[in-house]
């Protein structure tokens, strides 16, 4: 494909001369080598031609670009670690500011806060913090970029315990549409810091995140698997434990195909069944003490569960998913989870189209439900269960089938949920779902960005339209 006219004519001046002679970082343009490998992202479905990728290496650089596109109305995609669903850190024509080389980090031990750069991924962040036995609430994978996953809220292991990523976020620098930037918290910039909790890459460029840590090293957690006859039992035993648990636990239910490797049993390879991936930060000498009671359900198929330290757990499911497959998503809140969803669950759940797919539901229950449903932009607080469907597979010749058993799966079980969904976790469903995310923080999301971003430089995400 072809850059845009538009883009061509712009690029075509001394702005760019100028940008690309002031630019630390590297400039990549259509034909360079590397051009190829630089614009592409995690996942394999997306196949866009930006124009110009600036790789930016600091604050300078960054304010560098967003000027420029700016000066020249190209238009700009932002890129932290590139794995959005429908691809929005990149771009057809106009300028990706790629701040993947953007990685530093300092941990502030004695303050239990960690400073991250805006290209973090979430192992980059756990390899810095786990030297000090410290962690801050990410994700359930280490590979994805810090930057994407707190704007739109940040569900993980440590959910119930510490709540949401954006409720341990205490500051961000953000560059601007106009190119100034800026320190939002909740004394500076406080309308800024209430909309980047959940309100996505909207607002600006963070090229920094502060980030409030705990006392986190060794957990007890890892998967448990159990045949597929067992999962309308299992369903039901673990809605019930999750909703009542205490909060130093969590435990998220899976669909999988059991992947034809080790560390699995080889009588399981390539079987459907069931599973809920544990995380446990309380005192581990209670640990199996406590884990009795889920054992109790029925002994697992496949029992992983114990000592591990955090990284390692964060980091587990890494291999299985490398970059480039073929990714589909779709997902939905729900407040609970009743016997007739159970069963529409084992329905679907059993039809997993390719070993990559899979089903997940995340508790989002204990601490963080703690702020209420306006306190951030992030609005789902009410809601117990965030689940996503994902088709996956490394080749796109399964997409169509894929794609048809994620949206049945959806459709079917969408009549239960809550409205709205995780932002986080779908593909680009338009205006009326970003709407329906953020339910009635929409008009003060739409008017912050109207003060910081009337011409809507910031459009490659979850678009808030600016207020009229
Ligand atoms: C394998 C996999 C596992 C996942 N697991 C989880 C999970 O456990 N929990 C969870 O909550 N989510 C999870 N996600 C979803 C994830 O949060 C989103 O895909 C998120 O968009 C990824 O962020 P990124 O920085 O890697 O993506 P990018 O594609 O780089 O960016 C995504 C969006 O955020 C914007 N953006 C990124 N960084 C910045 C920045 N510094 N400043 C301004 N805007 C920025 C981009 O412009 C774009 O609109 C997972 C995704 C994948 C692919």
């Amino acid at each position: 494909m072809r850059v845009q006219e538009h883009d061509n004519a712009a690029l075509a001046d001394t702005a760019l001369q100028n940008f690309a002679s002031r630019l630390r970082g590297e400039l990549i343009r259509q034909g360079d080598a590397g051009y190829d490998a630089a614009r592409k992202v995690y996942n394999g479905m997306i196949d866009k031609h930006p124009a110009l990728i600036a790789r930016c290496v600091d604050v300078a650089d960054v304010i560098a670009a967003v000027n420029l596109a700016r000066e020249r109305q190209l238009t700009l995609a932002v890129r932290g670690g590139g794995h959005n669903g429908p691809g929005l850190g990149v771009c057809d024509g106009g300028l990706v500011l790629d701040l993947s080389r953007m990685k530093g980090i300092r941990v502030d031990p004695a303050a239990r806060t960690v400073r991250v750069e805006g290209g973090c991924t979430w192992g980059d962040v756990d390899h810095a913090t786990h030297a000090f036995g410290l962690a801050t609430p990410s994700g359930f994978i280490s590979t994805t970029g810090v930057g994407g996953l707190t704007l739109g809220g940040g569900i993980g292991y440590l959910a119930r315990t510490y709540g949401l990523t954006i409720d341990n976020l205490l500051e961000v620098d953000m560059v601007l549409a106009d190119g100034r930037l800026v320190t939002a918290n909740a004394e500076k910039y406080a309308d800024l810091f209430w909309a980047v909790r959940g309100g996505g890459g909207n607002f600006g460029v963070v090229t920094s995140f502060l980030f409030k840590l705990h006392p986190i090293s060794t957990v007890y957690g890892g998967p448990m698997i159990w045949p597929m006859e067992q999962a309308a039992d299992l369903l039901k035993f673990w809605r019930d434990f999750i909703l009542d648990a205490p909060e130093d636990i969590n435990g998220w239910f899976a669909f999988i195909t059991v992947p034809p490797a080790p560390p699995f049993p080889e009588q399981f390879h390539m079987q459907k069944m069931c599973a809920v991936v544990w995380c446990y930060t309380g005192p581990l000498d209670q640990a199996e003490q406590r884990f009795k009671a889920i054992r109790a359900f029925g002994p697992p198929a496949v029992d992983f569960a114990g000592p591990i330290p955090w990284p390692v757990l964060q980091s587990m499911f890494d291999a299985l998913y490398p970059a480039g497959l073929q990714w589909y998503w779709k997902a939905d809140f729900f407040r609970e989870l009743s016997d007739q969803a159970v069963d529409l669950h084992v329905k679907y759940g059993a039809q997993l189209p390719t070993m990559h797919s899979t089903m997940h539901i995340y508790p989002i229950n204990g601490a963080a439900h703690r702020p209420g449903r306006s306190d951030t932009a992030f609005s789902f607080r009410d809601v117990n269960f965030a689940q996503v469907i994902v088709g996956v597979h490394p080749d796109p010749s399964q997409n169509e089938r894929m794609i048809a058993w994620a949206r049945d799966y959806w459709l079917a079980l969408h009549a239960h949920s809550a409205g709205g969904a995780y932002l986080n976790m779908i593909m680009d469903e338009g205006e009326d779902m970003v709407k329906a995310a953020y339910r009635d923080n929409y008009p003060r999301l739409a008017q912050i960005k109207a003060a910081y971003d009337q011409t809507n430089l910031f459009r490659m995400n979850q678009n808030i339209k600016p207020a009229s």
